[in-house]
């Protein structure tokens, strides 16, 4: 919809100084989404930088009926955040730490904070904040807690919805929620947070939340292990858990060609172990209690597994910097897939116990209905969370192939509905999953959703054409 001029000149005057953009070249970052699977249109970008500027802002585009889309980082990965009319409201000068509590492990951060200040904020008062992904330097906690974020800890400390105790909301109708209590216990009724932790922005505007804190983990092991089959890789992580417990805080697979990607074409990147494996787990260990036998608990994990044939080798970091290069080949695999021409990225979660099963046979479907075609699984094993990837096969049209995505995304996504599991386990519905929603969920569940939507935003204003 065309907005108004005089909304706009009122939005513009709610916004204040510094908080309106509306040339085409500078809101050009806020139209396009991190894939390039989307690129929206939108009246301003808005940019206020306190609460009450939100509220007012909110206020204004419901009297008038104009679509807002919050923004925070825009690192999502399904098109939440994509304009279509209507304003963008960016929480990017909402980015204040408002208050560290060490003694009840918690903070209270405006939506708008960068996740890696967060983290360096919580290292600075001797405390951890575990919330932890590649796009930490980018995006916005406000972001992660609407797409109920998880990255490489929630073995250890859950999603983004386990970390959160209190929420500040602004409502489509204007109003202002302050639901920022920092209790570890409190029945009272519904617990109105969790509506809006994953809603992607359809139901309100997140503006604060206060923060779970963690005692600092004072040391670390990491280790890369090479395995044949996924079934090894899961019997790794059966036996890590058991010996280490929650000191297990990541583990993650990977299949070979991520490691053959990484190589190719990230500078820097080299093989860490003698020869190839089919596939690979990276472990990591923490503890806050100095003096426990960490490496000693690792290193006898990893040793058995060697001599019962579970793994075929393994490489422990040495130092803070080995383990950072073997992270590394983790995180940059999607940058690295990228060289490889056109790719369908999954993003899948089935029980744990299951995983194993699902990358043999997903694997084994897509390359029986598209001969050449690269399954590059990795992902948050310990979760049951894989990024089942597919890369065209080599030489082939990457047009044609991203042409497909439909019905092979279905034919994936089929087997992991009978498997039990979920079609999007992290990045959420956005635009790109809408259909997703309606074909895998029930339609008691949509109804419910749809429900939810109707109550917090009858006018339809909030992220409008997102989620349901
Ligand atoms: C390299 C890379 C690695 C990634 N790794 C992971 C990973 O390991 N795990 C994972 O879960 N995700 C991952 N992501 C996806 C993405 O980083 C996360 O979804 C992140 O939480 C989004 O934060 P953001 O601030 O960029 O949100 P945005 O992209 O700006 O917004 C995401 C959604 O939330 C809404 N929104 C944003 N802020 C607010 C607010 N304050 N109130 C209400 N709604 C709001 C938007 O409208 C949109 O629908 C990765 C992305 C990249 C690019």
């Amino acid at each position: 919809m065309d907005v108004p001029e005089d909304v706009l000149g009122a939005i513009r005057e709610a916004a204040g100084p510094g908080g309106w953009i509306d040339d085409a070249d500078a809101m050009e970052p806020y139209l396009i989404e991190e894939r390039g699977l989307y690129r929206g249109t939108c009246a301003a970008v808005v940019r206020p930088a306190s609460t009450e500027a939100v509220a007012d802002v909110v206020r204004l585009c419901a009297q008038a009926g104009v679509p807002v889309v919050p923004q925070g980082g825009n690192t999502g990965l399904v098109g939440g955040g994509v304009p279509n009319g209507g304003i963008v409201l960016s929480t990017a000068r909402l980015d204040r730490i408002r208050a560290l509590d060490p003694l009840n492990h918690t903070m209270t951060v405006e939506a708008g904070c960068v996740l890696a200040d967060v983290q360096a904020a919580a290292g600075e008062a001797g405390t951890l904040f575990p919330l932890s992904l590649a796009a930490e330097g980018s995006c916005r906690i406000g972001g992660n807690i609407s797409t109920n974020a998880g990255g490489v800890a929630v073995l250890r400390y859950g999603n983004a919805r386990d970390l959160v105790l209190g929420l500040e909301v602004v409502l489509a109708d204007g109003r202002i929620w302050d639901g920022l209590r920092s209790l570890r216990k409190d029945n009272t009724g519904y617990d109105l947070k969790h509506l809006f932790i994953g809603a992607e922005g359809t139901l309100g505007i997140i503006t604060a939340a206060v923060l779970k804190l963690f005692p600092r983990p004072l040391l670390r092991e990491t280790a890369l292990a090479g395995a044949a089959t996924p079934d090894d890789v899961l019997e790794l992580f059966s036996r890590a858990r058991a010996a280490c417990g929650d000191t297990l805080t990541a583990f993650e697979m990977m299949a070979r060609i991520c490691l053959d990607f990484t190589i190719r074409h990230v500078p820097g990147v080299t093989d860490p172990l003698d020869a190839p494996h089919a596939y690979y787990a990276l472990l990591e260990l923490t503890s806050p209690r100095a003096g426990e036998a960490l490496g000693e608990a690792l290193e006898a994990v990893l040793a058995k597994a060697l001599e019962d044939g579970v793994i075929a080798d393994a490489v422990i970091a040495a130092s803070e910097t080995q383990a950072g290069d073997l992270w590394r080949i983790r995180e940059t695999v999607p940058e690295a897939q990228k060289h490889e021409g056109g790719s369908i990225k999954l993003d899948i979660a089935v029980p744990v116990s299951r995983v194993a099963d699902f990358v043999s046979r997903a694997t084994r479907l897509v390359e029986e209905e598209v001969p050449g075609i690269r399954a590059v699984p990795f992902g948050h094993l310990g979760d049951g969370n894989i990024h089942f990837n597919l890369s065209q096969p080599e030489g082939a049209d990457a047009k044609e192939f991203l042409g497909r995505w439909d019905q092979i995304t279905r034919l994936v996504q089929d087997l992991v509905g009978d498997m039990g599991g979920s079609f999007s386990a992290e990045h959420g519905i956005g635009r790109l999953k809408r259909d997703d929603l309606r074909r895998y969920k029930s339609a008691v569940e949509v109804d419910l959703m749809r429900a939810l939507k109707r109550a917090l935003d009858p006018k339809n204003i909030m992220n409008p054409g997102k989620v349901v």
